[in-house]
């Protein structure tokens, strides 16, 4: 495995590949979860990259950007044994220049939800994926696949808008949520969580769980089903509750094997999300 620190290094590295390259971006602090789109990516392709880079322009004034958590030695160690070909740590100032043209996300989908309550965050995180899948791809690779969580579900969907609406050539591979034995998904924020606020922040797993009960006893009324996850919820401080099909878009009935249930709320200083693809 190398660690590449230079855009110029990337390339010589990627110029060697030859056949598929899975491609894995992430903030770092790497967990399971991670941990399972690196495999997957492993599995799937001969070559598997690595990104490691916390994005200043996905974070709002205010939000964790200096606090994030970074372990740069301990992910280079997991990368490794996880069979990682390359681990690309770049830092702002190779990535972005002054008075950079930007990305927006859509006007719809991309304001909803964590739109609403991150205003900009989605155009920043769009742009360093544009930025990201164009460098580690350069080298023109047989094949390309980048793999993503549903954990970010609305990142997602924005991510496979932007593919398609820009004509990229690589396939997006979603990969589903990995969670803690007590039903946390996993999270680089988790390590935020006092002992008392991570018993807290199961509700919200426990709130998807009661949608998916009341789903096997067709229950379907998306109104009833946000009621009683909201009850659910009493412990934290709920920003939203909401269904809606893959598209995002609204829905009055939950269309089972077209319904994603979303939560996020706070915990402490904490905000956390989750989701369910029912
Ligand atoms: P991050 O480092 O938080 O930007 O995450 C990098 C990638 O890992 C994103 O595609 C996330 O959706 C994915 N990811 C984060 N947590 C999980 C999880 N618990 N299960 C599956 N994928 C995850």
């Amino acid at each position: 495995m190398v660690i590449v620190n230079s855009i110029e290094a990337l390339f010589k590295e990627t110029e060697k590949f030859h056949g598929s390259v899975g491609f894995v971006p992430t903030m770092g602090a790497l967990h399971e979860g991670h941990l399972s789109l690196i495999r997957k990516a492993r599995k799937e392709n001969d070559f598997v990259v690595v990104s490691i880079f916390v994005n200043p322009t996905q974070f709002l004034e205010g939000e964790d950007l200096d606090a994030y958590p970074r372990k740069e030695e301990a992910d280079s160690k997991i990368c490794e044994l996880a069979g990682v070909d390359i681990v690309f740590m770049p830092n702002a100032e190779m990535m972005y220049e002054h008075d950079e043209l930007s990305i927006t996300a859509p006007a719809i989908r991309g304001f909803i939800l964590e739109g609403t309550k991150r205003p900009g965050h989605f155009d920043g995180m769009l742009q360093v994926v544009m930025k990201l899948l164009n460098l580690i791809a350069y080298n023109k690779p047989t094949e390309f696949r980048a793999y993503f969580g549903k954990k970010d579900a609305q990142q997602l969907a924005l991510i496979e808008q932007m593919v398609r609406n820009y004509f990229i050539n690589v396939q997006i591979v979603p990969c589903d949520i990995v969670r803690d034995a007590d039903g946390l998904a996993l999270s680089s924020r988790n390590v935020y969580l006092s002992k008392e606020e991570r018993e807290k922040a199961l509700s919200l797993s426990r709130s998807l769980k009661k949608a998916t009960e009341m789903v096997m006893k067709k229950e379907l009324n998306v109104e009833r089903i946000k009621e009683a996850m909201r009850e659910v919820l009493f412990e934290v401080d709920v920003e939203y509750v909401a269904l809606v099909n893959r598209h995002f878009e609204a829905i009055e009935e939950v269309e089972i094997g077209n319904t994603i249930i979303l939560v996020a709320a706070s915990v402490g200083k904490t905000r956390l999300i989750d989701n369910l693809w029912i």
